[in-house]
């Protein structure tokens, strides 16, 4: 591996090796050779064009679909010392001018230009004049033609390699299937390129799906407030009445949610944008209009409150979550419902019968994987042709694994109503008919004279309706293609039907198990620890506004990480830590370590300020929330200090956390037979099936020590 660009990821990016094939990617380029790169989002593909671009001669010219992207990539670069800047509608004459003119002076490492700005003639010529270090064409999944990014501009830039032969060039993308790398060669005419593909596994995404059951709004606020409070996400809606009822809803229980479909105003949407990006801890409630060109690294979870219509979709938008390769969740919960306001969907839509057909075959793949009852990694890498050798223990089927029943005579009874009743009705009725349901449409149609009539008093209607489900998702019904939702049989079941093929079905959880998993990106039980964390994103948080960058362009929350477990003292110390290059240390080494050493110092002589403010709200009669509010905390946060305090025997549990004593003692028989002196509350709160929050275990656990 040549040294300077190894020398360069350690000195500019603060990086101590290359992942995967970036390596080898790097050489390519550096030796003048082009390359395609499939790496799946948060691969660290940036790194390289980057860093080609800096080691050889000349500028990198970055052709780039997005202009929020281009900013972000502009600013982390500027963060880190190099002479990086883009060039497209944003900007006035007077500006591009300059840029232009840097160009044609070598001032520039890297140039991002939107595509349109690119093929203008003008450009061309002025890229003849310039040293030009290499091409990196980004998103470059947009030159098909099939795809939703589809930018006519893209197919012209074929002709960079016949006016710039000399010049290499990379073409990258997160998109995974083979139509769209083959169209990207013959396209963009790379057939001599080398490839370089990844796998597709993001190994930090932990894969949830579970089926609503009246309730997936209380269930998306317990996801988010026991696991991933303060923190970043995402929700995606199918509807945008749906996105804006959810978003105020999360904001009447406390929550930041910002709405972000096509239907509001253009100012509105950037706003939203820009607070997710700038701000702490943002949630948006979107349509699949949000996402694209989204670079947030620090995104912890995506929740899905309808099913997306493919597994594309569902891996593109789950994919958003956890790029700084720190735990993440992908979250989802869908119903029959999502199923049939789809398939209405794409039946309405203009496409020709050839792509509706495919479109119906998408979604029920999607739902054939919303069903499954083995690891669900495996079956999504599957799904694009990559095979995971284990089960990866970080899914839901895999934590715990579904349970499943002979469900052959339910089904057999399910698949008769369908068909007695001649296939032209939707589950709710049919569930009726099954359950002997005194009804007056029913008796209008004479269907209580039918022999399936109550035969199916062993389920309740929440089951039944996950039996038909699942005898969808198995391909054995079809929802009804005109769209009014009716059932219809499908070939596919005759076998059962005669009894000569058995049916397993998946038998359904309770919601309350669903919530499982504490995933914070930062998560210790030592409320020193969490002191410092704060401290140190309030430091970060106050250096973003002031450089008017977001905080993850400072520093990611993996470094910050770093620097609490390492809790680095001098600038030599400092520097080791994985992010913090050289204009990084220079910069910010002095603010860093100066909250370091004081968290030192206070840890040393006991009780820290934070917690002592925190105390002395509270014992003026302020309530928890009001407290974090006052100083700009999570209640967390709070209940950390005030947990100390517990410990300490400076309060009593029962001022803070309003529960009886057969639950305290409840709770206490948990931490005695969990905890095992581990200090990690998680198993011990799965144990309760997630009856109490995280808030109270520790406010109890502090109770214990303190007696
Ligand atoms: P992509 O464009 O493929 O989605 P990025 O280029 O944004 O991914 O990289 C994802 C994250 O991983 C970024 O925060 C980047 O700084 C980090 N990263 C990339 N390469 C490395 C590396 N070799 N070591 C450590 N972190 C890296
Ligand atoms: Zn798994």
């Amino acid at each position: 591996m040549d040294d300077k660009a190894l020398q360069l990821l350690k000195t500019i990016f603060g990086y101590t090796e290359f992942r995967g094939s970036q390596a080898a990617i790097i050489q390519q380029l550096i030796d003048g050779k082009d390359a395609v790169v499939l790496m799946p989002t948060g691969g660290g593909k940036s790194l390289c064009y980057q860093i080609p671009a800096i080691a050889r001669d000349g500028t990198g010219i970055v052709i780039s679909p997005l202009i929020a992207l281009m900013h972000d990539q502009v600013s982390t670069l500027r963060e880190l010392g190099v002479k990086a800047a883009f060039l497209n509608s944003t900007l006035d004459s007077a500006e591009a001018a300059d840029i232009e003119n840097q160009l044609l002076a070598g001032q520039l490492d890297l140039l991002y230009v939107a595509p349109e700005r690119m093929m203008t003639p003008g450009f061309l010529g002025l890229l003849e004049q310039s040293e030009i270090a290499l091409f990196a064409i980004d998103e470059a999944h947009c030159v098909s033609q099939w795809g939703h990014d589809f930018r006519p501009e893209y197919i012209q830039l074929s002709i960079l390699h016949e006016r710039f032969p000399q010049v290499p060039r990379v073409a990258l993308t997160a998109t995974a299937d083979r139509p769209t790398r083959n169209e990207i060669i013959s396209r963009l005419d790379l057939s001599a390129a080398q490839q370089f593909v990844a796998s597709f596994d993001r190994p930090n995404i932990c894969y949830r799906i579970m089926q609503n059951q009246g309730n997936a709004r209380d269930a998306l606020l317990r996801f988010i407030l026991n696991e991933h409070e303060g923190e970043a996400g995402i929700v995606y809606c199918l509807s945008r009445n749906k996105v804006e009822q959810t978003a105020e809803w999360l904001c009447s229980r406390g929550l930041t949610a910002l709405p972000y479909h096509a239907g509001l105003p253009a100012k509105t949407r950037q706003k939203h944008q820009q607070r997710f990006l700038m701000e702490d801890g943002i949630i948006i409630v979107a349509t699949i209009a949000f996402g694209m060109g989204i670079d947030k690294p620090d995104v912890r979870f995506v929740a899905h409150l309808n099913m997306p219509k493919s597994i594309e979709a569902y891996y593109q938008e789950t994919g958003r979550a956890g790029r700084d390769g720190l735990p993440a969740d992908a979250w989802m919960m869908y119903g029959l419902q999502d199923v049939i306001k789809l398939k209405q969907m794409m039946d309405s839509s203009d496409a020709d019968e050839q792509h509706k057909r495919t479109e119906h075959h998408k979604l029920q793949s999607m739902l054939g994987f919303s069903e499954l009852t083995s690891c669900r990694r495996q079956g999504l890498l599957r799904y694009f042709g990559e095979e995971l050798e284990q089960a990866c223990g970080n899914c839901d089927t895999c934590q715990s694994p579904v349970e499943t029943w002979d469900a052959t005579v339910v089904a057999q009874k399910a698949l008769s109503a369908v068909h007695r009743t001649g296939q032209r009705f939707g589950v709710a009725y049919l569930v009726d008919i099954l359950q002997g349901k005194d009804n007056e449409r029913i008796k209008r149609f004479g269907h209580d004279q039918l022999s399936v009539f109550g035969i199916g008093s062993e389920l309740d209607s929440q089951q039944w309706r996950s039996v038909f489900r699942q005898l969808i998702a198995h391909g054995l019904l079809n929802v009804d293609i005109e769209g009014h939702g009716n059932l219809c049989l499908t070939e596919s079941c005759r076998p059962i039907l005669r009894g000569e093929q058995t049916l397993m079905l998946r038998k359904e959880t309770k919601q309350a198990k669903s919530a499982r998993k504490g995933r914070k990106s930062f998560n210790t039980s030592k409320a020193s620890d969490n002191q410092l964390w704060e401290a140190l994103r309030a430091c970060r948080k106050q250096l973003a506004e002031s450089h008017n960058v977001p905080p993850y362009v400072i520093f990611h929350d993996a470094t910050l990480v770093e620097m609490v477990e390492r809790q680095p003292q001098n600038r030599e110390q400092f520097s080791r830590i994985t992010g913090v290059g050289e204009s990084k240390l220079e910069k910010y080494a002095e603010a860093f370590l100066a909250v370091i050493l004081s968290h030192v110092k206070q840890s040393n002589t006991g009780k820290s300020d934070t917690i002592a403010q925190s105390l002395q709200l509270f014992r003026n009669g302020n309530s928890i929330e009001s407290i974090a509010e006052q100083r700009s905390l999570n209640t967390s946060t709070v209940y950390n200090h005030l947990a100390a305090c517990i410990e300490q025997g400076e309060i009593a549990l029962h001022d803070v956390v309003d529960i009886d004593e057969q639950e305290i003692s409840t709770i206490q028989d948990a931490i005695l037979a969990e905890d095992g002196g581990s200090g990690k509350l998680k198993p011990v709160y799965e144990a309760l099936d997630g009856m109490f929050d995280y808030e109270v275990l520790r406010c109890v656990r502090a109770s214990m020590v303190s007696a």
